[in-house]
């Protein structure tokens, strides 16, 4: 089949590699022409686990090309997927001025009718408007709804093996064409939903929003382990044992971040004010994951005994999370600054995201090589991401290079038994209990 994908970034690039991976001829447009030309280059402009060898793979077969406008070829797509970034606005209302602009396009240059199939995650009825202007424009295309659930870190995997396709449509011919695009992603189950497009664009956000709920309530039961003695861990899996809740993201740590949970919850609690509901969980869970942020911020300082001037502080990671280079939102952000007003000098290190950190936000820090390296005659390191070559890190060589041995871990890498023995003085989210051991 053949498909031009709008918008080449975490979603655009992946949906467009996977499905040139199945086997359709995909042609991928992005508006930023230094982006385009990378990609054209065989550069990935960002970093994805496993993502660089399918688009080098595809582009070399020719099923994958990239422009910054539709090539006459595929002016005669039979798909068209938008998958440009919605931001928040101030007010935290989506931006879907992107989304409009790729569908005007789509009218402008599609020569034939098609499906316009909307993977951005977009407010309730956006795929109403983009039918409008479709319909106003005297074209035939069949708006859709399709949301992306992939996951950075494992944005590859997620695309080629969903848990679930949504699809939300108000033609039977786009669900035609839709199923058979979809099929090679889907031949060990069916994992297809039909919905109405309404449905399907709020499924997104009650996604993310169940997500950054149980998020936030499991942070503010670890703000309650630490002030009553409980052990967050032992909390979670006792929870998480009943069937009725399953295991899954009821860790406590620094906060939600990345370029998805916040904006999304405050998207759909500020589209619900404008339908005249109030969602107070929703609200809340983004309440409560400012708190925590002002709660780990907290626990830095007071770790630093309120005394942050002339300190020297290394943050390992400034990732959203572990396995991405995305720094939007990143909990680490709240934590840098506030060090950094109040005179500390700060070192970071993390794989893939310290340059992008730099450029997004322009705060004098020193970029480091490596964990240790960061700790330098450090007075304290803050474990803000969650990547796997901290979990074992060389301690005798830690507490050797640091003035003070003392480790803020707002991952909850490590318990007080494995550090406090070494001689760190050490604190996490919601297990401080001395007496635990490792696999307790
Ligand atoms: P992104 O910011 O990484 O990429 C968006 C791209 O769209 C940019 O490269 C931009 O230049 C391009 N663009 C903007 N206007 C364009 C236009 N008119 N024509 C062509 N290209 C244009 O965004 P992203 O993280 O890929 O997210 C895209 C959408 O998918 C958002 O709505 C987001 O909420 C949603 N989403 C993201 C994730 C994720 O993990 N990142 C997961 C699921 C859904």
């Amino acid at each position: 089949m053949k498909i031009t994908v709008f918008g080449s970034g975490y979603v655009g690039l992946v949906a467009a590699a996977g499905f040139a991976d199945a086997g359709h001829k995909v042609h991928c447009i992005d508006i930023d022409e230094a982006r385009i030309s990378r990609l054209r280059k065989g550069e990935i402009p960002f970093f994805e686990p496993g993502l660089s060898e399918v688009v080098h793979r595809a582009h070399q077969g020719r099923r994958l090309t990239f422009d910054t406008a539709i090539d006459a070829a595929h002016k005669t797509s039979q798909v068209y997927f938008i998958a440009v970034g919605t931001p928040p606005l101030p007010d935290g209302k989506a931006d879907v001025r992107a989304v409009h602009a790729a569908a005007q396009t789509i009218c402008e240059v599609a020569e034939t009718p098609a499906v316009v199939g909307i993977k951005s995650t977009v407010p309730v009825g956006t795929c109403d408007a983009i039918q409008a202007l479709v319909d106003t424009a005297g074209k035939k295309h069949f708006v859709a709804s399709i949301p992306e659930f992939l996951k950075e870190g494992s944005a590859l995997a997620d695309f080629m093996k969903p848990d679930r396709i949504i699809l939300g449509v108000a033609h039977r011919e786009a669900e035609k064409i839709l199923r058979e695009l979809y099929h090679p992603l889907q031949l060990s189950s069916d994992r297809v939903l039909v919905m109405d497009r309404r449905s399907s664009e709020l499924s997104k956000y009650a996604s993310n929003a169940m997500l950054a709920t149980r998020i936030s309530f499991m942070n503010e039961m670890a703000r309650l382990c630490d002030t009553l003695g409980a052990d967050i861990h032992a909390i979670r899996r006792a929870v998480g044992s009943d069937k009725r809740i399953g295991p899954s993201f009821l860790y406590a740590g620094p906060g939600y971040g990345g370029s998805c949970f916040p904006k999304d919850v405050s998207a759909l609690a500020e589209r619900s004010k404008e339908v005249g509901i109030t969602l107070e969980v929703v609200e809340a869970a983004g309440r409560a994951n400012k708190k925590q942020q002002s709660y780990i911020r907290d626990r830095v300082f007071s770790m630093l005994k309120d005394e942050a001037k002339n300190k020297i502080v290394a943050i390992w990671g400034v990732a959203f999370k572990a396995e991405t280079d995305d720094v939007r939102e990143t909990p680490a952000l709240p934590v840098i600054q506030a060090l950094i007003e109040a005179g500390c000098t700060v070192r970071i290190h993390d794989p893939e995201a310290a340059e992008n950190f730099v450029k997004n936000y322009s705060l004098n820090v020193t970029i480091v090589n490596n964990e240790y390296e960061a700790a330098q005659d450090a007075d304290l390191v803050v474990v803000m991401t969650d990547w796997r070559h901290f979990r074992n890190p060389d301690l005798e060589q830690l507490r050797n290079v640091m003035r003070t041995p003392a480790v803020f871990d707002a991952r909850n890498l490590w318990t007080p038994f494995s550090l406090n023995s070494k001689g760190f003085h050490y604190q996490n989210v919601g297990s401080n209990l001395t007496d635990r051991t490792p696999d307790a």
